[in-house]
């Protein structure tokens, strides 16, 4: 402030101690306690809000309908862990580089294009797992148009296979079923089928609208019809951006890079990125020293859907953070200091907790919110269900309990990560959260609440939800 007004910092502070605030050189002070001492020392106060900073990103402009041109999918493999998601996204990818190209080896970047046979491109995030989802998500940057959820066929539904399934859900996104390691002499693919209907997945075989295709990740089968499936849910999808624009895309990953510098996978989202570039990406910026592609090579420029390794940042950006082309590299200092001031307060302002009551009040403020959105783990399946269907109960036209994921065994931090993504509570009955889990809901400021009587439970969700309500339950 001192440095604004071009007045000393003591003379600033004394003024400060004058009005009872014994406060440092580097200490944050309030609006109102700023106002006063602009006034006090004579010098005219001109508001710099949020949207002023930011004003030189056009994000929120909407681009015409006549701008707008086909782009790629992006597609996100999610499912339990040793159901053949790595296996899956190598496969894909070692059927489609044609070899010889680029030595016939993609470079890991993060993700990688492929063009099927009937030639539709489609974006593969080569970061398979729920982490990656929902805490791109939290961030403000919803990135995967399609999620394919892996299943082994010589396996069952499993904890994690409902979490995609919740993850992909809560999202919004389509899903398409990989019933995989089809080659296996256990394979069950009905049984996984059945299952899935259990959770609410009706493939197309059991007559429902999930496409659903049986693949093997090793031996190839059915690789080339999960491509086209991914194609046909596309086009019906009908993805477009407009690529004549200053580029706005998504951090898929970043890291500082020992003779680069500062790396991030960018996946363009709207807009052309190219060489020369002056971005600010989260609280960073940058200009485009040089773009690499999923097969190494050098682009000069990379449009909606592409994704891309980005040179020239000044800071190393985090994954879920946006990138936007600004036109001044003044512009892009700005936003991105102005925004690690914010952040820094942020943290500064300890506790911001998504607290059942902070969720009600900000309802409140918004009349479409209609729906509470809790997260619920407990001990054993009976319970669950129990609570669940307790849940569901609660409610009426105005407001409703919406399970985004219920599930037996520990909170986890993938809980934690869809919690922070839909702005809900994590309940636990008769468990606790892991020791990770419970870091990041201190960091993520995640309510937690425990609970070993189910009515307990059940009365808290509605004292939360009859806040929403002028009328009782
Ligand atoms: P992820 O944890 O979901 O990424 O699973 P991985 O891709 O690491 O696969 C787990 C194990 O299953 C590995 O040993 C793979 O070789 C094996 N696997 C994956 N896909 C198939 C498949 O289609 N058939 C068979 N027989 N094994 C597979």
């Amino acid at each position: 402030l001192a440095n604004r007004m071009a007045e000393r910092v003591g003379d600033v502070i004394k003024s400060l101690m004058n009005m009872g605030m014994m406060v440092t050189q580097n200490q944050t002070i309030d609006q109102d306690t700023a106002d006063l001492i602009v006034e006090e020392f004579g010098h005219r106060m001109q508001r710099v809000s949020d949207a002023d900073v930011e004003d030189v990103i056009t994000k929120t402009e909407d681009d015409a309908a006549e701008d707008l041109q086909s782009r790629p999918p992006v597609i996100t493999i999610m499912g339990h862990v040793d159901h053949g998601k790595t296996s899956l996204l190598d496969a894909i990818r070692k059927t489609k580089v044609v070899s010889g190209e680029a030595g016939g080896i993609t470079q890991h970047i993060g993700a990688y294009q492929v063009t099927t046979d009937s030639g539709t491109v489609l974006s593969f995030l080569d970061t398979p797992g729920h982490a990656a989802f929902t805490s791109m998500r939290s961030r403000g940057a919803q990135v995967t148009d399609i999620v394919v959820l892996v299943v082994a066929a010589d396996d069952s539904v499993m904890p994690q296979t409902v979490e995609a399934i919740n993850h992909a859900k809560a999202a919004g996104v389509p899903m398409i079923v990989a019933i995989n390691k089809i080659d296996r002499p256990a394979a069950n693919a009905d049984k996984v089928r059945a299952e899935l209907l259990q959770h609410e997945v009706v493939v197309e075989k059991m007559s429902g609208e999930v496409q659903d295709v049986e693949v093997s990740a090793i031996n190839g089968t059915g690789l080339d019809t999960l491509l086209e499936a991914i194609a046909l849910q596309s086009e019906i999808l009908e993805l477009k951006a407009n690529p004549n624009r200053a580029a706005e895309g998504a951090v898929i990953e970043a890291q500082l890079d020992v003779g680069r510098g500062p790396v991030a996978t960018v996946l363009v989202q709207r807009g052309t990125l190219r060489q020369g570039d002056i971005f600010v990406v989260g609280e960073q910026y940058g200009k485009v020293r040089a773009l690499v592609n999923d097969k190494g090579e050098r682009v000069p420029e990379a449009g909606p859907s592409v994704p891309v390794e980005v040179l020239g940042l000044n800071g190393t950006p985090e994954a879920g953070d946006v990138l936007n082309v600004v036109a001044t590299e003044a512009q892009a200092r700005e936003i991105a200091e102005y925004r690690s001031n914010l952040a820094r307060e942020k943290r500064a302002a300890a506790g911001a907790a998504t607290t059942l009551e902070q969720l009600m009040a900000k309802a409140k403020d918004d009349k479409n919110v209609t729906e509470l959105p809790i997260i619920m783990k407990a001990d054993v399946q009976g319970s669950a269900e129990a609570i669940v269907q307790a849940m569901e109960k609660i409610g009426n036209d105005e407001v409703r309990v919406r399970v985004l994921h219920s599930g037996v065994g520990a909170i986890t931090e993938s809980d934690i990560g869809l919690a922070e993504a839909s702005g809900a509570p994590v309940f636990g009955f008769n468990v606790r959260a892991n020791a990770p889990a419970r870091q990041a809901a201190n960091q993520k400021g995640v309510e937690i609440r425990y609970y070993s009587v189910i009515y307990d439970l059940v009365d808290d969700v509605k004292a939360a939800a009859s806040g929403l309500l002028s009328n009782e339950i």
